[in-house]
């Protein structure tokens, strides 16, 4: 059924606009059917959760927990989930392959960890200059990104669902400032991912260290910079004590996704009612380490900039426009080098496109002239 611009007005008159796309499957046949087959069993079911976090890691680790929580209550007790740290069942970059293999049921971590297995799953995460949280969340859930995601996943016998969302990074500690892509050359940042490939082609050196040893790596110079993730985590790590210049914005993760998986098999031989608590408990947490992190953010900032001599700086627009056209090259080596990936990537980049034309005229004109 079309809607056009008349009938949309008469039923918002009324007061009954029903939006056919809007409640596919959710029609009150469709309700009493599955009511009818859904019987709750007394079945108790003990799963693990392993993560790519350090254990009690920083609402990421805390998060997880907290969906432990949510589950257990919703469920009546009936699922119990025991949530382990990176290294404490498997190592943290070995939990995609622990649930595919069904040693664990349920995973958290985020889907670039897995381009070595399969490029297209950084666009399930973050591209730089990409989608920021809002868009993320929209193109997977409403704009087809989750069927690819389900599409890619169900090769490793993974179900995977978005859950958590890092909002906008920082652009990362440097202890000389970045005033045109000259500074970049040579420069020894901490940059993982798509990012240090792009910081690669603009002459600086991307070196991966592990979050243990970022501290002494920059105290003692081994690395010029590096970036984590925003205030709240960056002041627990300690870096305004040791670096001098706090950069923005984090070009390369506007909005990283944060996942949780499922084994596939595993989670369909579930009853019906626990499948469904364990989605609306995922799109739970989604929206709560996203609210949570830009609360603690927000706060940590201004603690950050009180406590240290740190100071705030942007990077300067011929940077950023450099940065984005070694991007554009990146992207096009990865989309060349698999075809799921350049079929991720179009879904991705069409989206992208549209939800920019919409921004500009919303978002942008909001934060530019009324907000800030
Ligand atoms: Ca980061």
């Amino acid at each position: 059924m079309k809607l056009n611009r008349k009938d949309f007005f008469k039923g918002a008159a009324l007061g009954i606009i029903s939006l056919p796309f809007a409640i596919k499957g959710c029609t009150n046949e469709n309700i009493a059917q599955s009511s009818s087959t859904t019987t709750v069993s007394g079945k108790k079911y003990k799963w693990k959760m392993v993560t790519t976090w350090p254990p009690k890691f920083p609402v990421l680790g805390e998060g997880c927990e907290l969906f432990a929580k949510w589950v257990y209550e919703m469920s009546g007790g009936r699922m119990e989930i025991k949530v382990y740290g990176g290294g404490e069942l498997v190592p943290a970059l070995e939990i995609f392959n622990a649930v595919s293999s069904g040693a664990a049921e349920i995973g958290h971590g985020s889907a670039y960890y897995w381009a070595g297995m399969a490029p297209s799953s950084q666009f399930f995460a973050s591209v730089p200059f990409g989608m920021n949280a809002q868009q993320m969340n929209s193109w997977l859930i409403s704009g087809g990104g989750l069927e690819l995601w389900e599409e890619l996943y169900d090769k490793f016998n993974l179900i995977p669902m978005p859950a958590g969302n890092s909002g906008v990074q920082m652009g990362g500690w440097f202890n000389k400032e970045i005033n045109s892509v000259a500074d970049l050359q040579g420069l020894k940042m901490r940059m993982p991912g798509l990012g240090g490939k792009v910081l690669a082609k603009a002459g600086g050196n991307p070196i991966l260290i592990a979050g243990g040893e970022l501290y002494t790596s920059l105290e003692r110079g081994v690395i010029d910079a590096t970036e984590w993730i925003g205030p709240y985590h960056d002041y627990i790590m300690g870096f305004h004590q040791i670096a001098k210049y706090y950069y923005s914005p984090g070009w390369h993760e506007a909005g990283t996704v944060l996942e949780m998986f499922f084994n596939k098999e595993k989670f369909n031989g579930l009853p019906s009612d626990l499948q469904e608590i364990l989605r609306t408990a995922a799109m739970r947490l989604n929206m709560w380490m996203l609210s949570e992190l830009e609360a603690k953010n927000t706060f940590y900032l201004k603690k950050i900039l009180a406590e240290s001599d740190a100071e705030l700086r942007v990077f300067p627009q011929e940077v950023l426009d450099e940065l984005k056209k070694y991007t554009d090259e990146v992207l096009a080596d990865v989309t060349a080098s698999d075809p799921f990936a350049k079929r991720v990537y179009e879904s991705y980049d069409n989206f992208r496109k549209d939800a920019a034309e919409w921004s500009k005229l919303t978002e942008k004109v909001f934060y530019n002239k009324i907000q800030i």
